[in-house]
């Protein structure tokens, strides 16, 4: 499994919708795989969506 960049913790796999990514739960960051467009803008939605995620 892939390690955070930032803090070297496992990254978690995540789906949201029809998405899967990564993200690690430790620091909040988030990596959206490269085969979709690169939308810098929606990095905050997902970013939001994993903070509810963790949240709850
Ligand atoms: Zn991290």
């Amino acid at each position: 499994m892939d390690e955070c960049p930032r803090c070297q913790s496992p990254l978690e796999r995540l789906s949201l919708g029809e998405v899967t990514t990564i993200a690690c739960g430790r620091c909040g960051f988030a990596d959206v795989p490269v085969d979709h467009e690169s939308k810098p803008v929606e990095i905050e939605s997902w970013r939001d969506a994993f903070n509810r995620f963790y949240d709850s």
